[in-house]
């Protein structure tokens, strides 16, 4: 997030963007949308993933109050599908070994912004561009550019979104996002606060800027209440999960690295609440959750 000492130094400056596509950035699953997760549910394993945020400005703090879920105490709860796959692959699933995105037409909304960031306000983005200029997964790319340079397209200037492209990316993911808050979003935290409230250690058990992944179930149960075909939906995309799940375990474990230890047990965790979901849905009976 933003801090106001980066915003003071930034605000002014103006950033480029050129993406040569070495894949870099593309280097795990990333956000989507329920609605992206459907279409590309052989492809991505889904999660949900819970991440308190405080952001220091009050533009970025109006913006995380729309787009997210407003804690007791003033932060703000982002829930998100979080792709979610082996770090020890350090490639999203859809990057082909060109370094192409083989789903580049309907990859999701998330991945149109890069490397923008849809929590930040426009006027604040100059400040994402320059951290994520020299950040991790940016390192050795040259793509972010301070000032304009040849063959780069201006993004940012004084404060302001100069890409029309982008300017529109920020606002389709942020459409996005408030759609999925009304569809299953303000339903799945009413019922995961109770939860957090009583957890040892109460909301400050959730670290700031740190991550929770759960299964997907309080977001399909949600989903699937809405019609027999929505239930039909989600009983068919467990189906397609679970599958996923099964193969990206097999594939780990012929792998044998300890390092993916970890990460087969918290997929098999989803499967198993995927499959006791489904059981449920498939008996009609009215789903409560525990997560
Ligand atoms: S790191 Fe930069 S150049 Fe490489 S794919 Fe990502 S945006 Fe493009
Ligand atoms: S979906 Fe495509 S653009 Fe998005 S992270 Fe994966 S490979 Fe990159």
């Amino acid at each position: 997030m933003v801090k106001l000492a980066d915003i003071a130094v930034t605000h002014e400056r103006t950033f480029s963007f050129h993406c040569g596509a070495c894949g870099k950035c593309c280097n795990s699953s990333p956000l989507l949308t329920m609605a992206e997760l459907f279409r590309h549910q052989d492809r991505f394993i889904g999660c949900l993933s819970l991440r308190r945020v405080r952001p220091s400005h009050p533009e970025a703090r109006k913006l995380a109050a729309m787009l997210g879920h407003v804690l007791p105490g003033g932060d703000s709860l982002m829930l998100a599908i979080q792709g979610v796959d082996y770090p020890s692959l350090a490639a999203c699933p859809a990057l082909g070994n060109d370094n192409l995105c083989t789903i580049h037409a309907t990859r999701p909304t998330t991945c149109a912004v890069v490397p923008l960031d849809a929590w930040t306000p426009d006027a604040l983005q100059s400040a994402v561009l320059a951290s994520r200029r020299n950040g991790a997964a940016y390192i050795g790319a040259d793509c972010i550019s301070e000032g304009m340079r040849d063959g780069y397209q201006e993004l940012v200037r004084h404060g302001r979104i100069t890409s029309s492209a982008y300017a529109a990316a920020l606002a389709q993911r942020r459409a996005a996002e408030a759609a999925e808050k009304a569809e299953w979003g303000n339903a799945v935290f009413r019922l995961l606060l109770p939860e957090l409230l009583a957890a040892p250690g109460g909301i400050a058990a959730l670290p700031v800027e740190g991550y929770r992944t759960l299964a997907l179930a309080p977001v399909l149960a949600v989903i699937a209440a809405g019609s027999e075909p929505d239930r039909l939906r989600c009983l068919a995309f467990i189906d397609a999960q679970a599958a996923l799940i099964r193969r990206h375990v097999a594939a780990a474990i012929a792998r044998k690295q300890p390092a993916d230890r970890t990460v087969t047990a918290m997929l098999r965790g989803f499967e198993a609440a995927l499959l006791s979901l489904a059981a449920r849905l498939r008996d009609g009976q009215a789903v409560t959750m525990a997560t």
